[in-house]
């Protein structure tokens, strides 16, 4: 291959462009088409079995050579998202104006992290931001960037908190100073349902994650406001420094979402930093019928959202809104080849201060075009229909004598247990789930996700498919009897 065809821009390069990414395209598409399951079953060593091929030979090959084994080798072998039997996780099919702003975004590759290296699309960032947080009914003055997910957009949220508690409770500028002695003291207040990366961001700022305070949740998995109240004053009695309550709009194991109004009332009254962890429910804003669930979150002084979740973006692409720009400033900074002091009195756009990213991705483009082709409305109606799925999957499984529902959606996960026999311990019962759940996977024709609830392994329907319909989940439950009649046997228990 001479240069020119390895990089866009002449004549050989723009067609050695147009042919890689047909055959790309075709790869992909031939990789879900008429495919029965959602995943080919194969198992951790005979996946390594196939990928034997020199990751860095002293001599290369053909392209389209390696394009076609990464097709047999690769992409026969990955989840199928838009299979409507793939069913685990918060892991969407990807919707095609995102996948073309994706195609764009990456062959420009505009880095977000200094205007000259973007200017369109710096631009248009910051105009997806602001009507962002139109959406989430923030105030003028917010103010918001793109994120990898909500792992950093929560603990982006959480560093922006400890730092302006720092300085207004204690005078100390973490930034300049790092933490100020009374460190110790500093607690974070979260339900027992939140994020694991709301725990985990605590270990990133150098606080321990002992000073996550977790509250008991409610019947439906909320948080408990009276515990909340009992808890907070019991932080006040130890003369600890709680600095910012997290909330959550949709957990991740059943979709719940916390009382926003409650807790924005709350940290009001407490003076805390209210943190929205909206990552997989935040797509509510979009639909008349179901945002009054989110009632509350334009009250928060942070929310993280995630648009590779219900929003149908590919991965990754995520957000961190601020109720006030000003916020920011905790982390700013000015690089001499980047954005240096002078750029900031001209005027020239600086996203790169208000990131824990340098380089950045231009993922912003992904939602912009999707909205754009869409429509609120239009992407709205996606949503609502997977809520309506997972109410109709969870009536389907009440309904059903050897199933017991566990949950009564929020959004669209739906939590369960396989019982076949009424009198089953718990114990059996997590074994029977967990057995199922790994035969399931080895045989590929449903991709379900499980988690424990009161100790119990259950199984986990988290249903983000629009096209998936409720003969689809009525298919998985017979393959999950299936499995468990299988399981039953091979185990010796009497079926
Ligand atoms: C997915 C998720 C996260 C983590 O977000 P990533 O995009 O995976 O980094 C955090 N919080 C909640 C509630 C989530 O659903």
């Amino acid at each position: 291959m001479s240069i020119e065809e390895l990089f866009i821009g002449s004549e050989a390069g723009n067609a050695a462009y147009r042919a890689a990414m047909e055959q790309a395209t075709d790869a992909v598409v031939d990789s879900v088409t008429d495919t029965e399951t959602p995943y080919s079953g194969r198992s951790p060593t005979e996946l390594a079995g196939q990928l034997t091929e020199p990751v860095i030979p002293e001599e290369g090959m053909q392209l389209n050579a390696t394009i076609e084994d990464v097709a047999k080798t690769v992409l026969a072998h990955s989840v199928r998202t838009a299979h409507p039997r793939c069913a685990a996780h918060l892991q969407c099919p990807p919707i095609i104006p995102g996948l073309a702003a994706e195609a764009m975004l990456t062959a420009t590759n505009q880095s977000l992290d200094s205007f000259d290296q973007a200017p369109a699309a710096t631009v248009l960032e910051q105009r997806v931001v602001d009507a962002l947080c139109d959406l989430f009914g923030l105030p003028d003055g917010a103010d918001g960037i793109f994120t990898s997910g909500g792992t950093q957009s929560n603990f982006q949220a959480l560093l922006l908190a400890r730092d302006w508690y720092c300085a207004q409770e204690f005078g100390r500028d973490v930034q300049a100073e790092g933490l100020p002695t009374e460190a110790s003291s500093l607690r974070i207040v979260c339900s027992e349902a939140a994020h694991f990366t709301a725990t985990q961001a605590v270990h990133y700022l150098g606080l321990g994650e002992d000073a996550v305070v977790t509250v008991p949740t409610d019947d439906a998995h909320r948080i408990d406001t009276d515990a909340l109240d009992a808890t907070l004053a019991d932080l006040d009695r130890r003369d600890c420094d709680p600095f910012a309550l997290v909330g959550t709009a949709g957990t991740t194991d059943f979709g719940s979402i916390d009382p926003l109004t409650d807790l924005a009332d709350r940290a009001f009254d407490h003076g805390l930093w209210l943190h929205v962890d909206a990552a997989y429910g935040g797509a509510l804003a979009l639909s008349d019928e179901y945002d009054d669930r989110l009632v509350g979150i334009d009250r928060a002084d942070s929310v993280a959202v995630d648009f590779h979740k219900l929003f149908y973006q590919p991965i990754s692409c995520g957000a961190l809104l601020l109720r006030d720009e000003q916020q920011f400033g905790w982390m700013a900074r000015n690089a001499a080849y980047l954005n240096p002091e002078d750029h900031d009195d001209a005027g020239v756009p600086n996203l790169v201060s208000k990131s824990v990213q340098t380089t950045r991705r231009f993922d912003a483009l992904k939602p912009y075009l999707t909205f754009r082709t869409l429509g609120r409305t239009g992407l709205a109606s996606l949503v609502e229909s997977t809520l309506t799925l997972a109410d109709d999957a969870s009536q389907l499984l009440a309904d059903a004598d050897d199933f017991r529902l566990v949950n009564d959606p929020t959004l669209n996960a739906v939590v369960f247990q396989y019982r076949p026999e009424t009198n089953m311990d718990d114990d059996a019962v997590s074994r029977l789930n967990a057995a199922v759940r790994e035969e399931l996977l080895a045989e590929g024709r449903a991709v379900v996700a499980r988690t424990a609830v009161d100790g119990v392994t259950s199984l986990k329907f988290t249903l983000l498919n629009p096209m998936a319909t409720l003969d689809d989940v009525a298919a998985m439950l017979d393959i999950v009897r299936e499995c468990g009649t299988a399981v039953r046997t091979e185990s010796g228990v009497v079926v």
